[in-house]
């Protein structure tokens, strides 16, 4: 038996997500169908805000919030934060790993998210590893 056509639907874009089976993906649906309707309203502008507001940084790909009319600013605030020592760069798998690192404070140098480790590194994702990039710096 097959749940209700947007049920299944919803389920199979859940699926999708990092970490998150069928059987996740269908209890995040049920929990959504109990919500009051402003609150749904609420997510689906949040999602929306997310593709609208965030940019990804030109030097670090770090993602970082963007007013929509400032098109100048290219730089995430470790990029363009002066004090922040330009001689030292970490290499970071990803947004987390970098968000863990910036957490303690100790580290005052820059960036460079690799955009997925290596070794999960899937075939559709090796467009993604930004290895020639580095290599241009
Ligand atoms: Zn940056």
């Amino acid at each position: 038996m097959d749940y209700s056509f947007s049920i299944q639907k919803l389920i199979e874009k859940f699926s999708k997500f990092p970490t998150v089976g069928p059987k996740t993906a269908a209890r995040f649906v049920f929990y959504l169908l109990q919500l009051p309707k402003e609150q749904i309203e609420d997510l689906l502008k949040s999602i929306s805000d997310l593709k609208q507001n965030t940019k990804e940084c030109e030097m670090c790909f770090n993602f970082f919030e963007s007013s929509a009319n400032s098109d100048q600013n290219k730089l995430c605030n470790i990029c363009s934060n002066p004090s922040r020592d330009k001689s030292l760069l970490c290499i970071v798998a990803n947004e987390i790993d970098l968000m863990a690192l910036e957490n303690t404070n100790k580290y005052k140098g820059l960036y460079f998210i690799l955009g997925g480790t290596v070794s999960a590194l899937k075939k559709e994702n090796i467009e993604k590893l930004k290895i020639k990039e580095l290599e241009e710096e």
